[in-house]
C-alpha cells in the first residue's frame, strides 16, 4: 500500500476490488446478469412482497404505478429493481441521474418524451439541483410542466400536459433528500444487505448465465466475502473464474475460491488491506479509540465523507466498529480478527490510563 506525504494511506478507490460502487470493469457483464422479473430477483423479500401488491393493484385499475423511491447502499440492486418494475408494468424505462439533469430544460426534454406508463429512473436523485427539483414537483403531482417564456414584463407562463408516467428515484443517501421530494415519492422501498445464502444463490445464478462451472461450496466461499453486496459477488466470481481456468480445471470450487481470494487479498469476511489498515490505525495509533472521524480521516489521508460512506458501513455492519459520541472505537471482534489482544472496553481503559498518569487521547 503506497503511503502519501502525511504517512497516511493512499487509497485507490477506483480500483478497489471490493468497492460496492459501479466500476469500469462491471460494464457489459452487469447488464447481462440483471434479473428481468421479480421471480428471478433474489432476496429482499419484504420489498418484493409489497411491490407485488402495489403493481397488481395499479394494473387492475389500469393505472401506472405511483412514484417510487429506492434507497440503500450501492450495488444492492436498485437499478435492477427499477428495470424489473418497468418490465412487469409493461412500460419503457429511460435512465438518467441527478447530476446529469443540469437545467430545468433538460428535465423538460426528458419528461415530454415519456408516454403513458413509462418509467423515468433517476439515479442519485439526492443530487438534483434545486431549480430542477422545483420543476419536478409539479410534474410528479399534476403531470404538467409550467414553463416561463421570455423575460421581464412580457414573460408569460404556459402549461404543458405530460403523460401519466412513474418516476423511480434511487439514492444511497436518504437523509439528503428534500422533504417535498420524499413526500411525492409515495412508495419508499429500502434495500438491505444480502445474507450469505442469498448471495450464494445470486452467484450460482450469475455463474449459470455466464456459463461458469461452479460447485455450491465455491459459491458459498465467494458469497461470504462479498460484503452483503451482489455487485461485489459478481465481480469476485469473475476474478475467481480466471484463476479456476488458469490454475485449476476450470471449475469454481471451494479450494480455488479460497486460493484466488487469498491472492486477491480479500479475507474470509471480505476485508481487504485498506479495511485492515483503517482498523489497525484505530488500534495502534489511537489505542482502539474513541477517535474522531475527522482525525481518523486525516491519519489515513482520506476525506471524512469517504470514511463514512465507503469504509465504515460494512465495518459497522459486521460489528468491527462502534460509533460513539466521542468517536470511533474498534470492537473486540476487530481485535480478534486482526489477531490482537483485546485490552477491554474503551471507557475502562481511558480511566485506567488517567489513574496511571498515562496519556489518554482526547479527540
Ligand atoms: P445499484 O443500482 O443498487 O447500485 P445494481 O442494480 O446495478 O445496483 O446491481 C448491481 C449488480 O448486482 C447487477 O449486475 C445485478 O445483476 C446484481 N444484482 C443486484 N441485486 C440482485 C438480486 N436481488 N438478484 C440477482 N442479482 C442482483
Amino acid at each position: 500500500m503506497p503511503q502519501d506525504e502525511r504517512g497516511g494511506l493512499e487509497l485507490d478507490l477506483e480500483n478497489r476490488l471490493i468497492g460496492a460502487s459501479y466500476a469500469q470493469e462491471d460494464a457489459g457483464v452487469e447488464m447481462s446478469l440483471r434479473p428481468r422479473t421479480l421471480e428471478e430477483y433474489i432476496g429482499q423479500e419484504r420489498v418484493k412482497d409489497n411491490l407485488r401488491i402495489y403493481m397488481q393493484a395499479a394494473r387492475s385499475r389500469g393505472e401506472p404505478l405511483d412514484h417510487v423511491l429506492l434507497h440503500g447502499p450501492p450495488g444492492l440492486g436498485k437499478t435492477t429493481l427499477a428495470g424489473i418494475i418497468a418490465n412487469e408494468m409493461g412500460g419503457t424505462m429511460r435512465v438518467t441521474s441527478g447530476p446529469a439533469i443540469e437545467k430545468p430544460g433538460d428535465l423538460a426534454a426528458l419528461l415530454t418524451n415519456l408516454e403513458f406508463n413509462d418509467i423515468l429512473f433517476i439515479d442519485e436523485i439526492h443530487r438534483l439541483s434545486r431549480a430542477v427539483e422545483e420543476v419536478l414537483y409539479a410534474a410528479l403531482e399534476d403531470f404538467a410542466l409550467d414553463i416561463i417564456l421570455g423575460k421581464g414584463p412580457s414573460a408569460r407562463s404556459i402549461r404543458i400536459d405530460l403523460s401519466h408516467f412513474t418516476l423511480i428515484g434511487a439514492t444511497t443517501r436518504f437523509g439528503q433528500l428534500s422533504g417535498p421530494l420524499r413526500d411525492r415519492l409515495s412508495i419508499p422501498l429500502k434495500l438491505e444487505p444480502y445474507t450469505v445464502p442469498e448471495l450464494t444463490a445470486i452467484i450460482l445464478r450469475s455463474a449459470s448465465v455466464l456459463g461458469v462451472p461452479i460447485e455450491d461450496s465455491g459459491a458459498m466461499e465467494i458469497a461470504a466475502r462479498s460484503r452483503g453486496t451482489p455487485r461485489i459477488a459478481n465481480r469476485l466470481l469473475k476474478r475467481v473464474r480466471d484463476f479456476a481456468q488458469v490454475e485449476g480445471d476450470g471449475i469454481v470450487d471451494e479450494g480455488i475460491a479460497q486460493r484466488a481470494l487469498c491472492r486477491l487479498e480479500v479475507d474470509e469476511l471480505g476485508l481487504d488491506s485498506i479495511d485492515k489498515r483503517l482498523l489497525g490505525s484505530i488500534i495502534r495509533i489511537y489505542g482502539g479509540g474513541p477517535v474522531g472521524v475527522d482525525t481518523l480521516a486525516a491519519t489515513v489521508g482520506e476525506e471524512t465523507i469517504t470514511i463514512e460512506e465507503v469504509y465504515e458501513p460494512y465495518l459497522l455492519q459486521i460489528g468491527f466498529l462502534n460509533r460513539t459520541p466521542r468517536g470511533r472505537c474498534a470492537t473486540r471482534l476487530a481485535y480478534e480478527h486482526l489477531g490482537l489482544a483485546w485490552p477491554g472496553e474503551p471507557p475502562e481503559r481511558a480511566e485506567q490510563l488517567s489513574i496511571e498518569g498515562g496519556q489518554a487521547h482526547h479527540l
